[in-house]
Order: structure tokens, then C-alpha cells, then sequence
């Protein structure tokens, strides 16, 4: 066997070689791996393989940077479920957010970390990143009569191929306010930058576009990006009521 075609094959190498540990034991002292020594990949008959162990290193990194609080995890449902399964397609095109408006306890954020511990552990792990909004706009506050740094540091956190934000607009913001800079400067990047955004908040869409000045357009570009995975928790907590644009008619101001 030639050495180009041994390389050919370790580039489009999907074959798994053996060990397959649980990637998400994050207890697990890291050690070489026995398979490859390191070097993620063998030769087998001659020909490189790309070892398993490389994917899990991705997947352990990639689920810890996405920086997810510890949840429990549950089952997902339809329209987070069918998010993930369908993730590649739904980034690539123009609308491609997802969101959960609703009452605490009703699992909202716990459908939202699913999302990302599921896109972050697949096969082909994507890179992602949690915000927990309050945390996120205090940390801004601190960076507000810093121009350089407050977009610096705005940027590094909004610009993951695959965002999470967390209890959106937990405070609500009054007009002119800070609060409400960083929300719409925080919706318009995503929107602007095409990347996949995974909203909850406790707010519902009415509620958002009566209470807060820039509500209304807020709603609109969260409205037009999530294509109808809105997802709104009734107020007994119990039931998720997938709102399509029909249906919202009246609370969407358009
Ligand atoms: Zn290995």
C-alpha cells in the first residue's frame, strides 16, 4: 500500500477503532490512550486510523466549554427533540433558533440544556456556549464606559457557532436602560450573523412585547428566526403549546 493512498484513507477515516468509554465521565482522570498512545491515530494492516479516543477528546472538550449548569437530564420533546435530530439542516438555513417562553418549573431550561448536551456529545460534536442572562448582562455592566472591551468581551460570548441564552430578559428592561442595549444588541448579532440561538424565558410574548420598550421587536426577529419552534408553557405548567405564526396572530405584531 502506497503512502498516498495510507493517508487518503486516514483523512476520510470514520472507522472507530475499539475503546469506547463513557465520554461524559468527567471524573475520569485523563490518561494516554493505550490504543493510540497519543497520537489519535493507528495503523491497522498497514493503513492510519483515526481513533476513537480523538472524537471523545472533542466531545469532553466541546460539553465542557459549552459551559452548561448540572441539570437533569429528561427526555426531549418534540420540538427540541426535532431540533437536534435535524441540527446540520436547520443551521444552514436562514431560520434557525429555537425558543421556550414560560413559567419556571415548567422544564423549559431543561429542554434548552438538552439541546446543547445532546449537539455536544453527537458523533460529530458541535461547539456551543451557555449564558445565563443576568449573569451575562452584569458581567457587561461592569464593561459599560469601556467601549473596546465591552464589544471585546460582548463578542466572545455571542459568537458560538451554537448559543444558549438562558432566562432572557429576567429583568425587565426599561427603556433606554442598559439592559435594554445589551438586549437587542444581543438578539441583532444573532440575527445578523445567522447562527443558531436557543432561547428561554420566563416572559410569554405578550407579556414581552407590553412590558418592555423593545419588546415588540424583540419578538418579532426572535418570532420570524425560530420558524414556528416557539414553544409556550401554559400557566397550569403542565402542557407545551407549540405556537405557530397562526396561532400567535394575536399576540404577534405582525
Ligand atoms: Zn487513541
Amino acid at each position: 500500500m502506497g503512502l498516498s493512498t495510507t493517508f487518503r484513507d486516514f483523512q476520510n477515516a470514520n472507522d472507530v477503532a475499539p475503546p469506547t468509554k463513557a465520554f461524559d465521565d468527567a471524573s475520569e482522570e485523563s490518561t494516554v490512550c493505550k490504543y493510540c498512545d497519543g497520537d489519535g491515530y493507528f495503523i491497522e494492516n498497514g493503513v492510519a486510523k483515526r481513533c476513537a479516543c480523538v472524537v471523545e477528546e472533542r466531545r469532553k472538550r466541546y460539553r465542557a466549554e459549552a459551559g452548561l449548569p448540572y441539570f437533569e437530564r429528561r427526555e426531549l420533546e418534540p420540538p427540541a427533540r426535532e431540533y437536534v435530530a435535524n441540527f446540520d439542516k436547520i443551521a444552514r438555513s436562514r431560520r434557525n433558533w429555537i425558543a421556550f417562553f414560560g413559567k419556571t418549573g415548567s422544564g423549559k431550561s431543561t429542554q434548552a440544556f438538552g439541546i446543547v448536551d445532546a449537539l455536544t456529545t453527537r458523533e460529530r460534536p458541535v461547539r456551543a456556549q451557555t449564558l445565563l442572562y443576568g449573569d451575562f448582562v452584569r458581567r457587561l455592566a461592569a464593561l459599560r464606559y469601556d467601549a473596546v472591551e465591552f464589544e471585546k468581551s460582548f463578542r466572545k460570548a455571542t459568537n458560538a457557532p451554537l448559543l444558549l441564552v438562558d432566562d432572557f430578559l429576567d429583568v425587565v428592561p426599561k427603556a433606554n436602560s442598559f439592559e435594554e442595549h445589551v438586549a437587542q444588541a444581543l438578539i441583532k448579532r444573532r440575527y445578523e450573523t445567522r447562527l443558531p440561538l436557543i432561547l428561554t424565558t420566563e416572559t410569554t410574548p405578550r407579556r414581552m412585547v407590553a412590558e418592555s420598550p423593545c419588546g415588540e421587536a424583540l419578538l418579532g426577529r426572535i418570532v420570524e428566526m425560530c420558524d414556528a419552534r416557539i414553544t409556550i408553557a401554559e400557566e397550569n405548567a403542565v402542557n407545551h403549546r407549540l405556537c405557530s405564526l397562526a396561532f400567535n396572530r394575536d399576540v404577534i405584531p405582525y
